[in-house]
């Protein structure tokens, strides 16, 4: 038997939770904490002091030495600064541990090294962070010990926002203000606030940490570079929901517990499409507590993998010609005394707010159809959206047979007199039990899909935070709520007007609705006949930030300002630009030091053996056919690689960043395609012995 897990207990046990608080505050205190936590508004200094002091008494307790505010700089990822606890020592060189109500709410990180995009001059780089009360601090615990971290926002002197979290909270108070119009329309007026609430579905790799160690490309681009396909791939579907093997389950079960401890519910896991791919979901949560958390699964996910001798990609696209990772953010909204506005009920064509809610998402996908694009894109995603295998990079909405046939009756006839119901789906076994049928299908090819009661959003990439994508579903949804509610709210009939708007919605945006495959060729041309966008990769992706459409919804709103906009654009062609040049490289570091020296070598024994069989009297003609295409493909090999030498020299010698970045993407990844080619083929031609480096089937089958 093994040891018993106690999950209740250990849930949540490294989180200073609400319930901490009301236990170790007094009462007063604590309340003026969840009055700041459910409708905003400023800690009193006294009251901060007295949260500041309980937070650090528990942290200590459980071993903190340190306190860091924890935040989510532009990079993607997330930035932490430890201070000790450590103060001055009294006359008799006695020292308290100490922690002030400013420490807690106020940071100052010297944070000049992060992508500002232009934000900051460099001679003005002072940075705050500042303490988001509404995610819950916690304790993170490594080789430097304990640290009690503090979720932070981080801005600019001149209150410019550095980092994910300060236009993610903007989005979560537009569209819980707008929402908030449209619910009172229907006489609800118990809510305060509308919540966005979501559940990432997180994909990653596992690999042999020794062999990831011997492949310069994972360790410096997170995603092989070279490498022929193994002789098995993903075709016989078998890895997909197959039995999860020891070594893997082992790491599984530990991920969990440290993300249980983390107050992260991790809930559901099992192994994906491709070998040596598997994934975890938690239940869902309020859109920033989210992001936090995702951050944090990712993070757990790498750390955990040492532990157990392997590594963690959660690259879009670590191996080529099997399938890469994503994430799917499924998305909803709901008033705080619980009503989810994308639950259809039994009969969506009654439920006229829900239709309502419906046909402003359905607009605000439509209209700000290149901004969601745009959210989802980074640089390894580039491999995946529109490549057969992920969502396309179009985006089109999936509503199912039941919504859709709504929609149609609506938009033909002006009603909507039935629902189409799911019934009973007959198993044909007496012993079974009939199962009743979802009025709707599932539609795995659409990027954009209607799953019951939320919106999965499937164009995220793995390594990517999910706070872009939801403050931009936050926002443009937002939008369609202000626009509607400021019609409605003026009319004099409103069964009317609302039926009039619903109808006029949804006739003007259907086009973004598709039912079909998603991945099928004709999908393309038939988004481009309907005017939809389909942006390829992510730097045609970035100017969608800058439109006067995009940024009239953002200065609206008060998400972004016009200059938070430009230097995210900015960042956008910089990352770019960056990262090839690490990849590109990279390849060069390999193929000139490992591949061509070992091809050289190898070609070196080709030659001796046909020196040696032909002296021996024999026919050496096989032999010497092999010397002669391995020669060819070095050969061929070697000028795209001093190609490739050029062109990325050319690329980091430029000025503009956003001419360099299409660069890289024009140029630069071209040649190295042209140099990946031939040294795979050598790959497949090589005696296996003097291959430098692990290969495919090594990665991925013997984890
Ligand atoms: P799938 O079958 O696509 O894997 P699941 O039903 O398991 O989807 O849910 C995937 C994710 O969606 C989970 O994180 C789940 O908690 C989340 N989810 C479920 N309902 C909602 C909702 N109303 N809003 C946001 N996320 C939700
Ligand atoms: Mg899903």
């Amino acid at each position: 038997m093994s040891e018993v897990l106690n999950v209740e207990e250990i849930f949540a046990s490294k989180v200073f939770t609400l319930g901490k608080m009301k236990e170790r505050l007094p009462r007063n205190v604590y309340k003026e904490v969840k009055k700041v936590m459910d409708q905003g508004g400023e800690l009193s200094l006294a009251a901060a002091d007295v949260v500041a002091k309980a937070m650090k008494d528990w942290a200590v307790e459980n071993g903190a030495t340190h306190y860091t505010h924890w935040f989510q700089p532009l990079t993607g990822i997330t930035a932490e600064k430890h201070d000790a606890f450590v103060t001055h020592p009294d006359e008799e060189g006695r020292m308290l541990m100490e922690f002030s109500g400013k420490e807690l709410i106020k940071g100052e990180p010297d944070a000049s090294s992060f992508p500002s995009g232009g934000l900051r001059a460099t001679f003005e780089a002072r940075g705050y962070t500042a303490w988001d009360i509404t995610s819950p601090a916690f304790l993170k615990e490594d080789a430097t010990g304990v640290i009690l971290c503090v979720p932070t926002a981080f801005c600019s002197y001149t209150g410019e926002a550095l980092d994910k979290k300060t236009p993610l909270l903007r989005s979560m108070e537009a569209v819980s203000q707008q929402a908030l119009r449209i619910v009172r329309l229907f006489g609800n007026t118990e809510a305060t606030k509308v919540v966005a609430s979501v559940g990432p579905e997180q994909e990653y790799f596992l690999v042999d940490r020794e062999k990831y160690l011997q492949r310069e490309d994972l360790i410096f681009a997170g995603r092989t570079l070279f490498g022929a396909p193994a002789p098995k791939g993903q075709e016989l579907e078998d890895h997909y929901f197959g039995a999860i093997r020891e070594r893997i389950g082992a790491y599984m079960k530990d991920l969990n517990v440290e993300l249980w401890k983390l107050g992260v519910t991790a809930k559901t896991q099992h192994n994906e499409v491709a070998p040596a791919q598997h994934e975890l979901a938690p239940i869902y949560e309020t859109a920033n507590i989210a992001v936090d958390h995702n951050q944090l699964v990712m993070e757990t996910m790498k750390k955990v993998a040492g532990r157990h001798g392997l590594t963690c990609l959660l690259h879009e696209k670590p191996f080529a010609g099997v399938n890469g990772s994503g994430k799917h953010n499924n998305w909803s909204l709901g008033t705080d005394d619980g009503v989810n506005l994308l639950d259809p009920g039994d009969t969506p064509n009654e439920n006229i707010q829900f239709l309502l809610v419906l046909a402003c998402i359905i607009k605000a996908v439509d209209t700000h159809a290149d901004l969601l694009r745009q959210s989802a894109a980074d640089v390894g995603n580039d491999h995946r959206l529109g490549a057969n295998e992920a969502p396309p990079a179009i985006i089109s909405m999936f509503l199912g047979e039941q919504l859709e046939d709504v929609v149609r009756q609506l938009v033909e006839t002006g009603e909507a007199a039935h629902s189409i119901q799911g019934g009973k789906l007959m198993t044909g076994v007496s012993t079974l039990p009939d199962l009743d049928k979802d009025a709707t299908d599932r539609n795995r090819t659409s990027p954009f899909a209607f799953t019951g009661n939320k919106f999965e959003f499937r164009m995220v990439g793995s390594s990517d935070s999910i706070a872009s994508p939801n403050t931009i579903l936050n926002a443009i949804v937002a939008e369609a709520f202000c626009e509607a509610a400021d019609l409605l709210e003026k009319a004099e009939d409103l069964d009317i007007a609302v039926h009039d708007l619903i109808k006029e919605y949804m006739t003007r945006h259907q086009r973004i609705i598709f039912n079909g495959d998603g991945y099928a060729d004709e999908w393309v041309r038939e988004a481009e006949r309907r005017g939809l966008p389909n942006i390829k990769s992510m730097v045609e992706a970035a100017s969608a930030l800058t439109t006067d459409k995009s940024i009239r919804l953002f200065e609206k709103f008060g998400i972004f300002t016009k200059v938070e906009l430009e230097s995210r654009e900015e960042i956008i062609y910089e990352t770019y630009a960056k990262t090839i040049n690490i990849e590109a490289l990279t390849m060069i570091d390999m193929a000139g030091r490992k591949y061509i020296p070992a091809v050289v070598k190898y070609s070196k024994a080709l030659a001796d053996t046909v020196i040696a069989v032909r002296d021996a009297g024999a026919d050496a003609s096989v032999q010497t056919q092999l010397l002669n295409a391995v020669s060819g493909k070095l050969a061929q090999a070697k000028n795209a690689l001093n190609r490739l030498e050029t062109v990325t020299a050319q690329a980091s010698a430029m000025k503009d960043v956003k001419a360099q970045a299409f660069f890289y993407k024009d140029s630069v990844k071209s040649a190295m395609d042209e140099l990946r080619a031939p040294v795979d083929q050598l790959e497949m031609m090589v005696d296996k012995e003097m291959w430098p480096v692990p290969t495919y089937g090594e990665l991925t089958f013997e984890v």
